[in-house]
């Protein structure tokens, strides 16, 4: 769907790999992956993996750290 991340083909949020968390993956699809380029944009998944060519598994798109923060957290840089 035109709608949709260009990432969520491979990422374990938008495909309810959080198998404990399937209502939190749902809400993150309404908030950030269904939700058109505007949103999609904000998903710190997203941003890591523009910024970064890569994305760790089990960061989630409403992150609280920065992009720089993740780099470094996870060795991204
Ligand atoms: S979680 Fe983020 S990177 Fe993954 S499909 Fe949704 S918007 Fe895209």
């Amino acid at each position: 769907m035109e709608n949709n991340c260009p990432s969520a083909e491979k990422c374990p949020i938008f495909n309810g790999i959080l198998s404990d968390k399937l209502t939190t993956s749902k809400s993150y699809r309404k908030q950030f992956c269904e939700a058109g380029e505007a949103s999609w944009q904000t998903c710190k998944r997203l941003m890591t993996k523009t910024q970064y060519g890569k994305c760790p598994p089990e960061l989630l798109p409403n992150s609280a750290m920065t992009v720089d923060e993740i780099g470094i957290k996870f060795n991204l840089k």
